[in-house]
């Protein structure tokens, strides 16, 4: 890494696009480090906007439990791909998903800690830069301090004070829609036969 002002306060970005060759070919939508750039905006609408799509997301919770009958009939086997590519889609455009299956948005202020090049879901590591980017995507902004500032908005924020588990990968590529409603369902099953007992 070439620390900000090993060059004269000159980005590592800079050194790269200054050494890159030199030709008529640009790519659309690429940061030197081949992230997509256009990504962040949305990415960072939603994290401006936490508190709407934390209320947004717990009646989505609702009404997916509310279906946990229909789920159960047809199968959440059956039902995984359908609604894996609307999740993979919709979660890809507003978050940048990467599907990691142990969706943790509402305790990180609807930023997903997967897009953190080291993929830490506990809080920044030493390296943000002092306008507040990853040390290792200089143009983009830290998940972190973007998770803070998210949570700052939500009325359950402090949620991001919560320890979080490290990443099952073997759960990635499955839907973290249909487990947290199988698992609802399974806690709410066992409230209801611990009252009936
Ligand atoms: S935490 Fe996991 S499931 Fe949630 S948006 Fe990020 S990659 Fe997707």
């Amino acid at each position: 890494m070439i620390p900000p002002d090993a060059a004269g306060g000159v980005t590592q970005a800079t050194v790269v696009k200054k050494t890159a060759p030199k030709t008529d070919y640009k790519p659309a939508d690429v940061s030197p480090q081949r992230r997509v750039q256009r990504s962040y905006s949305v990415r960072l609408w939603s994290i401006r906007h936490s508190r709407g799509l934390e209320w947004f997301y717990a009646r989505f919770a609702d009404m997916f439990l509310m279906l946990h009958p229909l789920w159960k009939l047809v199968g959440y086997g059956r039902v995984e791909a359908p609604v894996k590519f609307v999740e993979r889609h919709v979660k890809g455009f507003m978050f940048d998903c990467r599907m990691c299956g142990q969706c943790v948005l509402s305790s990180t202020g609807m930023s997903c800690p997967m897009n953190c090049p080291k993929q830490l879901r506990n809080g920044p590591c030493g390296g943000v830069r002092a306008n507040g980017n990853c040390e290792v995507e200089p143009d983009m902004p830290c998940v972190w301090v973007k998770a803070w500032e998210g949570s700052r908005n939500m009325e359950k924020g402090d949620a991001i004070l919560s320890l979080q588990k490290p990443v099952d990968q073997s759960l990635r590529e499955t839907s973290a829609w249909l487990r947290v409603t199988a698992q609802a369902a399974a806690n709410r099953e066992t409230e209801k036969a611990g009252a009936s007992a």
